[in-house]
Formats: structure tokens, sequence, C-alpha cells
């Protein structure tokens, strides 16, 4: 029998993305070896007011910021779809389009730690994997709810997530970057800086398009 085919999406909001972000998804890559990565902007952020800039605008960063990397693609179901975008509908309209692959979404453990706050949490794992990028020194606290499912579902082997097609979760401890996308909000004023914390073709976008000014 084959082995199973493994697909990582790896989700936010992306506004915009940062050179954490990429760090990350490379790190993420290199360790999980997929048949498929993805990065999967969120349309309109549930728990969120809004996003600064629009999803077009978000999407074309991403575009600009993975163009040098042909292995990482953008899944853009959740900017297509009208009204909020609960992870649990994306991860259900993924797991009918690969019925049998391995599904893994890519998550920090800040995002991880919040998940007894979304849309239907308890889905997710019946959905696909979820891998928890965790910075070294990041606390790991957990709401009881979660630190059950943790106990039941963790795994510490990334080849173990294509033994099944959902339902584990895998801590993945990557170099930390110590970049957010508020920090690049906050600095789109000063050029030089903008430039450390984002990639040149993202950077040249914001400041063409005033985004991000207060
Ligand atoms: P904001 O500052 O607006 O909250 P953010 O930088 O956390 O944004 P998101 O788009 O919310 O960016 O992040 C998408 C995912 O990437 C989340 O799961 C988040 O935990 C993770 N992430 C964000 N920054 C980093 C980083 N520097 N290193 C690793 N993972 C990160």
């Amino acid at each position: 029998m084959s082995e199973r085919r493994l697909r990582v999406f790896f989700g936010g909001t992306f506004d915009p993305v940062h050179r954490g972000h990429l760090a990350a998804a490379e790190d993420a890559y290199e360790a999980l070896q997929p048949d498929a990565f993805s990065f999967l902007p969120a349309g309109d952020p549930p728990h969120r007011r809004g996003t600064f800039s629009t999803a077009e605008q978000r999407l074309h960063m991403l575009q600009l910021a993975t163009d040098p990397w042909p292995e990482f693609a953008i899944d853009e179901r959740e900017m297509q779809r009208s009204g909020p975008s609960w992870m649990s509908v994306t991860l259900a309209s993924l797991r009918a389009e690969f019925p049998r692959d391995a599904l893994a979404l890519l998550l920090g453990q800040d995002a991880f730690n919040s998940l007894p706050g979304w849309h239907e949490w308890r889905q997710l794992p019946e959905l696909a994997h979820l891998v928890i990028l965790s910075r070294p020194g990041e606390t790991r606290d957990y709401p009881v709810s979660l630190a059950a499912e943790v106990e039941a579902r963790g795994i510490d082997e990334p080849s173990l997530l294509r033994q099944s097609a959902a339902g584990r979760f895998l801590p993945l401890t990557i170099c930390p970057h110590a970049i957010s996308s508020t920090e690049v909000r906050a600095q789109v004023g000063d050029p030089a800086a903008l430039r450390t914390l984002v990639t040149e073709p993202v950077a040249d976008f914001i400041e063409q398009h005033a985004l991000y000014q207060r």
C-alpha cells in the first residue's frame, strides 16, 4: 500500500506576512517533509474586529513573499468564502477535497493555547492533525479541556502524521524570530526597520499602497 500523502496548511491573518512566518514555514517544511504546503490566509477573522488591510492586499503580499519558494502554495478558500472564516468549516472543506490524505493545520503556540475559544473547536482534530509551532521558552498554558486533548492526542514524531488522516497533536520546536505583524504595522514609518521584518517586495508594496498608516 502506498504511503498516505501529507498536506500542511499554515493558517493566519498575515496582515502582513513577515519574516517570522516565512522562517517558521521553512522550519516546519524541513521537519515535516510534506507532499504539499500551503499558507491559508483568513478572509474575515471572527476573533478580531477586522483586518488592517484588505483580503486582496494580504493575499498579494503573501504572493510576493512566497514567490522565491516554489514549495509554498497559497490556499485562497477562506478569502473566497463570504462570512467569518471558521476553521472548522475550512477544514471540513479541505477534508471533502482530500478525503484520504493526512491533513495538518500548522499554528503558533499562542493560537493553539486559545483553541477552546474557537467556533466548534472539538471538530478540528476530527478533520486534521494540529502541528503546534513552539518557540523555545513559550508557555504551554492549556485550559483543562485542552490539556486532556493534548494528553490523549499528543505525538512527538513527525512521521506518525502519515499514519492517520487526522487526530494527532504534534509540537514542533522552531528557531525563534521575535517578529509579529503588530510590530510590522508599528514600523511602517521606518523603511530600514521595515525591511528587517518583511521581505523587500512586501516592504515596497506596503509603501506603494501606504498601508498601516495611522
Ligand atoms: P498579530 O501581531 O497581528 O497578532 P501575527 O504576527 O501573530 O499577527 P498571524 O497572521 O496572526 O501573525 O499569525 C499566523 C500564525 O503564525 C499564528 O499561528 C501565529 O502564532 C504564528 N506566528 C506569528 N508570528 C510568528 C513568528 N515570529 N514565529 C512563528 N510563528 C509565528
